[in-house]
């Protein structure tokens, strides 16, 4: 099975990634991780999208579908992939649905995490004050939020033309946004 954790950022797209790893044995395929790596390796990549990065936009097309074309594989052997923070473009998710086909998959099910900007904002501050994520300051995090509602949001059209989005209320705990995804895939497996 393919999923897609959808929704803006501060979401808890990561958190409930990894908890579906860990019960599903899925691999989570987060291309904000895969960038982070590549900054914190001083790659070549890295010094290229660092300041994409910093400013909260986003680095181009050509450079996150890359990165996810090298995992699929992976992805593949382990029975699907979580996918978390990708696609972000309609360019980005278009080129998804070509690579799974190519290798006789597809994504079953959008997994869209609703959780109001006030919400978001007050997520984000606390985990900038516990963890320090540059990207997370104040400022950033506006043009974060700015860039999903532009360019991320026009997704939901995509998929749910496709009858693939499922929409899970994000806003409770940890454990109740956990098993609301957990239903919705009850349904799709
Ligand atoms: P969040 O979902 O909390 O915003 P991510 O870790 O998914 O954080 O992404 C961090 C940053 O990495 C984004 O603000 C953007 O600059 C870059 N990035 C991650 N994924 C993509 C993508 N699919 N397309 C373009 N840029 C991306």
């Amino acid at each position: 099975m393919n999923l897609i954790l959808f929704g803006p950022p501060g979401a808890g797209k990561g958190t409930q990634a990894k908890r579906l790893v860990e019960q599903r044995g899925m691999v989570q395929l987060s291309t904000g991780d895969m960038l982070r790596a590549a900054i914190a390796s001083g790659s070549e990549l890295g010094q290229k999208v660092k300041g994409v990065l910093d400013r909260g936009d986003l680095v181009t097309d050509e450079i996150v579908i890359a990165l996810i074309e090298e995992r699929l594989p992976e992805a593949e052997a382990a029975g699907g992939a979580i996918f978390d923070g990708f696609p972000r473009t309609v360019a980005q998710a278009q080129a998804l649905d070509v690579m799974l086909a190519k290798r006789g998959q597809k994504i079953d099910s959008v997994v869209r995490l609703e959780v109001d900007e006030p919400a978001l904002i007050e997520r984000i501050t606390k985990r900038y004050a516990e963890q320090g994520r540059s990207d997370d300051n104040p400022e950033t995090f506006v043009n974060r939020l700015a860039r999903y509602n532009a360019d991320t949001a026009p997704l939901l059209p995509y998929y749910r033309e496709q009858g693939k989005l499922v929409e899970v209320d994000g806003m409770g705990a940890v454990e109740a946004v956990a098993a609301s995804i957990d239903a919705t895939l009850t349904v799709v497996a």
